[in-house]
C-alpha cells in the first residue's frame, strides 16, 4: 500500500515537471530589457543610459505584454532602433520632451522592410495593446507605446515632421 502511494506521487511529480517544461517552451523570450538600453548614440557620445528600476520594470511590460508576443505572432526577426532613452539621450535624439522612450515605454521596432512591417503593424493592431501605434516614415519603423494604465489607444502617421491621426483609414495609409 505505502509503496503505491510512493509510485503514484511519483507519478504525479513527474507529469508536473513535464507540464512546466512543455509550458515554460511555450512562452518564449525574444526581447531583454539589455537590448532595448542599447545606442549607438549613447555610446557614440559618451552618454550614460543606464535605466532607473522604474523604467526597467515599464521595459519588462512592454517585452512581456507587446513585444514578445508580436515578435512570437510574426514568426521572423525583429530590430529594436531605439528603445530606452535617458534624458540626455533623447535630448541628443531630439525626442519629444514627452516621449514614452524616457519612461522605457517605448520602442522603436523593424522587421527590416516596408513590406515586413506592413505585416508586423497589423499584428500589433490585433494585439491592440498599444497607447500609441506610429507608422513612421512611410513604414521605415515601427514606434509602440504601453503603459501601465491609461493607454489611449491611439494611430498615427509620421511624415515629414508631421503627425496625422490614421485611426480609421490605417490599412490605406500602410498599404500607400
Ligand atoms: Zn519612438
Amino acid at each position: 500500500m505505502k509503496r503505491n502511494v510512493i509510485i503514484a506521487m511519483s507519478a504525479i511529480i513527474i507529469a508536473l515537471v513535464a507540464f512546466l517544461i512543455i509550458r515554460r517552451k511555450k512562452k518564449m523570450k525574444y526581447f531583454s530589457i539589455k537590448e532595448l538600453c542599447q545606442s549607438e548614440v549613447a555610446e557614440q557620445y559618451n552618454i550614460d543610459n543606464t535605466p532607473s528600476e522604474e523604467a526597467k520594470k515599464n521595459m519588462q511590460r512592454l517585452i512581456d505584454v507587446v513585444l514578445d508576443p508580436a515578435r512570437e505572432e510574426f514568426g521572423e526577426p525583429v530590430t529594436v532602433n531605439s528603445g530606452y532613452r535617458s534624458k540626455k539621450l533623447n535630448a541628443k535624439l531630439k525626442g519629444s520632451d514627452t516621449s514614452d522612450h524616457q519612461t522605457g515605454n517605448a520602442a522603436d521596432i523593424t522587421g527590416g522592410s516596408v513590406e515586413k512591417n506592413r505585416k508586423l503593424f497589423r499584428i500589433l493592431v490585433k494585439l491592440g495593446k498599444y497607447d500609441q501605434l506610429i507608422w513612421e516614415n512611410g513604414g521605415e519603423w515601427i514606434h509602440v507605446g504601453y503603459r501601465e494604465t491609461g493607454n489611449r489607444h491611439i494611430m498615427l502617421a509620421f511624415k515629414n515632421s508631421t503627425y496625422t491621426r490614421i485611426d480609421s483609414n490605417w490599412e490605406n495609409v500602410i498599404n500607400s
